[in-house]
């Protein structure tokens, strides 16, 4: 006989309609087919944080999940391609490096290409790490195509991309595959919450107008604000404001430049950064800053400064505390997107972590028992996952030779976790990674790319001196050579997304 705790959860009510909430809605319904009903709350009067442009290439398999065609939905959302990351002046300024998502070069043996370069830089004779990487290349010369997979021996077969999207549109564009899947999208604001007077656990949450909406398991996206995990059940939040001090954000839309980049800019200013992300109809731009190195006056003055097109509006505030929920499942609450945690956007982490919470959500799904077990399995994953994002990003702003403003005098001479100043002696040492864990996120190709340009300071493994120097010198020299005429031979972004996802009335 099975109890009636170990009978289904039929009833789901998403908290929230921005970006985590409507994922969340368009995953869930599209998977969740029997017997199930899933219903959105959402307020137009408070609306969505309206940020949050530029993805990681994981997003391609939410959007295969969810059954959504990569071209349809990069028109319906003004959307690019994104190859990587370019860091301005992150190392000293007037540096510049890519991290580009895909392969780099080719392995000789077991060992990897960044170590014959290192092997080559300390002896002068390497070209800027860029060079060996297609993703770089591709990036550096505004060229874009998807991987061919039709020659596994060519670096077009290991070519990696994301995407760059309006979020506003994203959310609109959820929303609708969403509602045709059976989600019933509720307007208004919620101004009360029901709990269970024992168990505490919440029942239903009533809006302005007095409606009631009740559930068995609610799912809090409701952003900063943390309406369920936080406000209602009380779970405390982890501050690592002493690692990652940049607290605050202006944002704001520009016209669109003559060349359509198929990467992000993150270029390093005296208290923080400023994103580019480019769309087909405008550029999104924010400054990231530390409230405690910065006055919030002189930011609008350095972003508006540095724009490439004139502004489409004013510099809009985004305040935020870096860290996260202890506990991102409580009770019959679970917390997704910026309830749950926020770590800054450098390496554009926040929608995987959204992505990769629904997924945990569906293998982890509930009974009515709620059964320990399950929850604990679910906090200990995210909290993992929160933490190693956490150090990747921690690395860029660590490791560097800047330390000319108090802002970067203070990040490079921090005291770090212990997880990273463990990488980093094993980097230092000979540059060797190892995964610490199936669900780390950034693999070694990450973590070379912007340690090397970062500056760290490398030993290349010893393996290497085995190898004549000559092998090693056209070994290198093949490489560069292979990845340039194969860039060559690609199309500009501009021509590849006028070709097949341009949106409508856009000249890009
Ligand atoms: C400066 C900045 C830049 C960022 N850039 C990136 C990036 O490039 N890439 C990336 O992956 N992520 C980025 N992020 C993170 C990204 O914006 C968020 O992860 C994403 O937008 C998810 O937000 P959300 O849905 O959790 O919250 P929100 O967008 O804030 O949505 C909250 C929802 O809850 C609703 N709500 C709240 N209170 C109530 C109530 N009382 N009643 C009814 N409804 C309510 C609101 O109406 C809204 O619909 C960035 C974040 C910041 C701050």
């Amino acid at each position: 006989m099975v109890g009636r705790e170990h009978e289904p959860l039929r009833d789901i009510v998403i908290v929230g309609g921005g970006t985590a909430g409507w994922m969340t809605a368009a995953l869930l319904s599209r998977l969740f087919i029997n017997g199930y009903r899933i219903r959105l709350i959402e307020s137009d009067a408070i609306g969505t944080i309206g940020v949050g442009e530029a993805t990681i290439p994981a997003i391609r398999t939410f959007n295969q999940l969810a059954g959504i065609d990569e071209f349809k939905f990069l028109k319906a959302t003004q959307g690019t391609y994104k190859l990587g990351i370019e860091f301005v002046d992150w190392r000293a300024k007037g540096s510049s490096y890519i991290h580009g998502f895909g392969k780099i070069g080719q392995d000789l043996m077991w060992l990897h290409p960044h170590q014959f370069w290192l092997h080559q830089a300390a002896r002068g004779q390497a070209k800027h790490f860029d060079h060996y990487a297609l993703n770089c290349v591709m990036a550096r010369t505004a060229k874009f195509a998807p991987p061919d997979p039709r020659n596994p021996e060519s670096p077009m077969a290991d070519i990696d991309y994301a995407y760059h999207f309006d979020a506003n549109l994203y959310a609109r564009f959820l929303r609708g595959r969403s509602e045709k899947q059976g989600v019933e999208r509720i307007e208004g604001r919620i101004v009360g919450v029901r709990q269970h007077p024992e168990t505490g656990f919440v029942e239903g949450v009533t809006l302005e107008d007095g409606r009631e909406v009740a559930g068995d398991i609610f799912v809090d996206c409701s952003g900063m604000r943390a309406l369920l995990i936080g406000e209602t059940l009380g779970v405390g939040y982890e501050d690592w404001r002493h690692w990652l001090p940049c607290d605050r954000a202006l944002a704001v839309p520009c016209e669109n430049a003559p060349t359509l980049l198929p990467y992000t800019r993150s270029t390093a200013r005296d208290a923080g950064w400023q994103w580019r992300i480019p769309l087909q109809h405008r550029i999104g731009n924010g400054h990231v800053y530390s409230s405690a190195h910065a006055y919030d006056d002189t930011i609008a003055d350095i972003l508006l400064d540095n724009l490439d097109g004139a502004p489409l509006a004013d510099p809009r505030p985004v305040r935020f505390v870096p860290g996260k929920r202890h506990r991102v499942w409580e009770k019959n609450v679970v917390a997704i997107g910026l309830a749950s945690g926020f770590l800054e956007p450098l390496e554009s982490t926040s929608i995987h972590l959204i992505q990769t919470a629904i997924l945990r959500l569906i293998a982890l799904f509930p009974h009515r028992g709620f059964d320990a077990a399950d929850v604990a399995e679910y906090n200990r994953q995210s909290d993992f996952e929160f933490r190693d994002v956490r150090d990747f990003i921690i690395a860029h702003y660590k490791v560097t030779d800047r330390e000319d403003t108090p802002f970067w005098a203070y990040v490079k001479h921090m005291d770090i976790p212990d997880s990273l100043a463990e990488r980093l002696d094993l980097f230092r040492s000979s540059a060797r990674f190892f995964v610490h864990g199936k669900a780390e996120l950034f693999r070694e190709e990450s973590w070379v790319q912007v340690l090397i340009g970062q500056g760290l300071d490398m030993r290349h493994d010893p393996m290497v001196d085995m190898i004549p120097e000559g092998d090693i010198a056209s070994f290198m020299h093949d490489i560069q050579d292979v990845i340039a005429d194969c860039a060559n031979a690609l199309p500009s972004h501009a021509d590849y997304i006028a070709r097949n996802c341009r949106a409508d009335g856009i000249l890009v």
